[in-house]
């Protein structure tokens, strides 16, 4: 029997400046794609966060106004550990996001206030692959990142964009989607690897009702199992994996 061929993936993109990451929910930057954003920020490179939502309705035994609070507390901390300043919400309510031309408007809108080259976003596809269901959040969010990076460059869509003071900006390069069950590019773990792991450990509330494994043990098998299965693909180094849309 011959072995399955894996292709490799394609070292990410480094001459940039400024990343703008896309998310659903608190958390959602720290299950898998926070070593990656820890080395860039190392380097120099400015990276924010806009969240849609503060991730309210993420704990069964939490009411939704004590648990958006507290969460939007632990994002901004995971944040900071991953050398991460700048954290927006665009309170969009948990779980019923909806994608439309609301959320485009609300995404292209930080686009124009950050000029990002590089935006990042979670997963936007049915599945994780095969058959992993998807949250309905991740796929609208994901989907809208990926529309508004285009919106965001032409004068004539959200025009009551530029009436606020928000200029077009068409600097958006790659779109990199995180989560992607077909990623094509990768950046290495290794140096990130450490913080990324302290960082999604800030989302303790979170993590100590997913589970009752001590939470260090949890989160550093997760992610070291999560970037060491990728290492065949990525010369042997273990990786946080994007599927690079380029514009
Ligand atoms: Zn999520």
């Amino acid at each position: 029997m011959t072995e399955p061929q894996v292709s490799p993936l394609e070292p990410m993109p480094d001459d940039w400046r400024r990343a703008l990451a896309v998310v659903a929910h608190p958390d959602d930057l720290e299950y898998g794609c926070s070593a990656a954003i820890a080395a860039w920020t190392d380097g120099g490179r400015e990276v924010t966060y806009v969240l849609a939502t503060r991730g309210e309705a993420g704990i069964d035994t939490l009411d939704p106004a004590r648990c958006g609070p507290l969460r939007e507390q632990e994002q901004q901390a995971s944040a900071a550990v991953v050398g991460v300043s700048t954290v927006e919400f665009l309170n969009h309510q948990d779980g019923v996001i909806e994608y439309g031309v609301p959320l485009r408007r609300d995404i292209a809108a930080a686009i124009r206030r950050h000029r990002p080259e590089l935006v990042i976003t979670l997963n936007h596809r049915d599945t994780w692959g095969g058959v992993a269901w998807n949250t309905p959040d991740h796929v609208a969010v994901g989907r809208a990142t990926l529309d508004a990076a285009g919106d965001a460059g032409n004068r004539w869509i959200f025009p009551e964009l530029a009436a606020q003071g928000l200029q077009p900006w068409n600097g958006v390069r790659w779109v990199a989607v995180a989560g992607s069950s077909t990623p094509t590019h990768a950046v290495d773990a290794t140096p990130g690897l450490e913080r990324a792991i302290h960082s999604l450990l800030e989302h303790r509330t979170y993590i100590e009702v997913l589970t009752d494994e001590d939470p260090e043990t949890y989160v550093r098998t997760f992610l070291t199992g999560t970037a060491q299965s990728l290492s065949p693909r990525f010369d042997g180094k273990p990786a946080v994996a994007f599927e690079l849309f380029a514009r």
